[in-house]
């Protein structure tokens, strides 16, 4: 009931489209259902009369008749295009609400679940959402209309052959019921191999310079194959059985017809039924029958937009496992102290701790760096910091106030994250580094640009600022797109830094470069560095060794070699290969 309620709501703000329709729809059956009386009434009043009495009344009875079809030809138009607007607009409301919500979902949501699939499922069943929020109350209300005003006046033309026809009437409805049953989960088969080959052609286009260095597009066709022929064995298995059912029901409409000619034909013999009145009893089986499809067809199209509505409301029920706690209250004047208090951390509830009871303190406006094997939990560690994932146990302060007292946003914007990979929007190169700031003015995006040492190749760009990147745009190197994520951090300008392998995909050159420009931005940020290449660590204020088993050293630089552990070992192993 509270899904029918929500789904109702999404009427509300077009009401008046709404109830115009459904007058529409009114007016529409009342037309249809009008026609073979008009008939009848000819029939058995008007061309029995003398020639010019008829031609009299024909004239009049033609011209109400252009009325009445003028009448439907606005109502139809109303409704196939009025409604359909009102069903898109509907469906816009939803993607707008659901988007909303997909960009409050926690990382956790998104690390189990295959983006393609989701995005496939989704517009599908947007789709049968916006058919069954038009055509349904449509479809229930007219069918309704019509089945009961033919209905009374099939009985008032003769209750015997009505009756006869009821009996095969109910049966064709319990057998498209059934029909209806035995085909869902064939339906619903259909939607999951269609999510797999969409899914799957995502999959292999967003990894097509993988694909193609190892040379496997052979291996992709294949994998690709296989799920887009998995959808034509389902498609086939479905449309045979669809074939069977629509042939069996014409069969029991065919069944009707014969029951009432032969019914009638005995009426007609006994003088208990004109001729005339069979034609116009024939007329409005038509009537009867029609919409009785529709409404087999609409509870199809209900149980579709229904179950489709229900997984649209669960994914805007899934609450973000990360949001401000009542009371949040921003984070204002950052200093930038930042302290680890027995923190604990794991990422499945299931699972072994990543982080045990790790507890670390970092002074406003100093450099600590991370370094230790891969897997060890660092690139974990920064995660908790802007809360990406919540800790488990433990605490993390910023100027001494718990980060899940304060708000969201002030939080996010108080740290700027610069890691490995880049990604670049679609669009322009000032809009990539504007994505910083919202409202930067040009001055500032060069001034940032500048910062980041990137201006230069900027402006040598034909474009310049305003060229393309990302999808669509020109492929920039790794180092460029570097540089521009770091014009991104420079531009939000936050207290708080985080490195995390900046520089490991690049080559020595590169480095070196974005090397000084990461050194300027770090300057009077608290900053935590995650480095690969120890030579651009040497002058952290403090260097923490982390593995899997937690922290295991902690100092600077001199200290931490003087103690032969695991960071001497590891600067050893970088440094002996190169001076020696
Ligand atoms: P590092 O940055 O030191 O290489 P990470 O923090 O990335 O290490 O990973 C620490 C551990 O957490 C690894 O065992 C890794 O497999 C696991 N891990 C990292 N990210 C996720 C994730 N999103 N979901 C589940 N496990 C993860
Ligand atoms: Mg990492």
């Amino acid at each position: 009931m509270n899904i029918l309620k929500r789904f109702i709501s999404y009427y509300k703000p077009y009401r008046l489209l709404f109830y115009t329709d459904m007058l529409c729809a009114i007016i529409v059956s009342a037309i249809d259902l009008s026609f073979p009386m008009i008939l009848s009434y000819l029939i058995n009043k008007v061309f029995i009369q003398e020639r010019e009495a008829i031609l009299n009344t024909i004239l009049v009875v033609g011209i109400a008749l252009l009325v009445m079809y003028i009448i439907k030809y606005f109502c139809q138009y109303f409704i196939v295009s009025y409604g359909h607007i009102m069903g898109a607009k509907m469906e816009t409301d939803m993607r707008r609400d659901l988007f909303t919500h997909l960009q409050k979902l926690s990382f956790s949501y998104y690390d189990k679940r295959n983006t393609g699939e989701l995005m496939s499922r989704l517009v599908a069943d947007l789709f049968d959402i916006s058919e069954l929020a038009h055509h349904g109350p449509e479809n229930l209300f007219i069918s309704i209309l019509k089945i009961v005003g033919s209905f009374v006046i099939l009985m008032t033309l003769n209750v015997q052959m009505t009756l006869a026809l009821s009996i095969v009437t109910l049966v064709i409805i319990v057998f498209s019921l059934y029909k209806n049953k035995v085909m869902q989960p064939i339906f619903s088969d259909n939607r999951v191999k269609i999510a797999k080959v969409n899914s799957s052609v995502q999959d292999s286009l967003a990894g097509i310079r993988v694909v193609q260095s190892f040379a496997n597009e052979g291996i992709e066709k294949k994998k690709f194959a296989h799920s887009n022929e998995a959808f034509l064995e389902s498609k086939t298995g479905a449309y045979k059985v669809m074939g069977g059912f629509h042939a069996w029901n014409s069969f029991f409409e065919g069944l009707l017809y014969i029951v009432v000619v032969v019914t009638g034909g005995i009426h007609i013999a006994n003088g208990t039924l004109r001729p005339s009145d069979l034609a116009v009893y024939i007329l409005y089986i038509n009537i009867f029958i029609n919409p009785i499809d529709v409404l087999i067809n609409f509870t199809e199209q209900f149980q579709k937009g229904y179950a489709g509505f229900k997984r649209f409301v669960e994914v805007l029920e899934t609450h973000p496992d990360i949001k401000d706690e009542p009371g949040a209250k921003p984070l204002t004047q950052v200093k930038g102290d930042i302290e680890y208090q027995s923190v604990s951390f794991g990422y499945d509830e299931e699972e072994s701790h990543v982080l045990n009871q790790v507890s670390l303190k970092i002074k406003a406006g100093e450099t600590i760096a991370l370094v230790g094997p891969s897997g060890g939990g660092k690139t974990t560690l920064c995660s908790l910091l802007p809360r990406f994932y919540e800790v488990t146990s433990g605490t993390i302060t910023i100027d001494g106030q718990d980060i899940r007292k304060v708000t969201l946003i002030s939080l996010r914007n108080a740290i700027g994250v610069v890691q490995q990979d880049v990604y670049l929007f679609d669009g322009s190169i000032k809009q990539n580094i504007a994505y910083g700031k919202a409202g930067a003015t040009d001055e500032e995006i060069i001034e940032a640009a500048k910062k980041a040492n990137i201006h230069e190749f900027i402006t040598s760009l034909e474009e310049g600022y305003d060229t393309y990147v990302g999808e669509r745009g020109v492929r920039l190197s790794g180092g460029q797109k570097q540089r521009l994520s770091i014009a991104r951090v420079f531009l939000k300008n936050p207290p708080i830094l985080i490195l995390d392998e900046a520089t490991s995909a690049l080559d020595n050159e590169s480095e070196r470069y974005i090397q000084k420009s990461l050194e300027e931005l770090a300057q009077n940020r608290t900053t935590i560095v995650i480095a690969h290449r120890l030579s651009t660590i040497r002058n952290a204020d403090e260097i923490i060794v982390i593995t899997d088993e937690g922290i295991k050293e902690k100092g600077n630089h001199q200290e931490l070699l003087e103690i032969e552990g695991i960071y001497a070992h590891y600067y050893r192993m970088q440094f002996e290969g190169l001076e020696g």
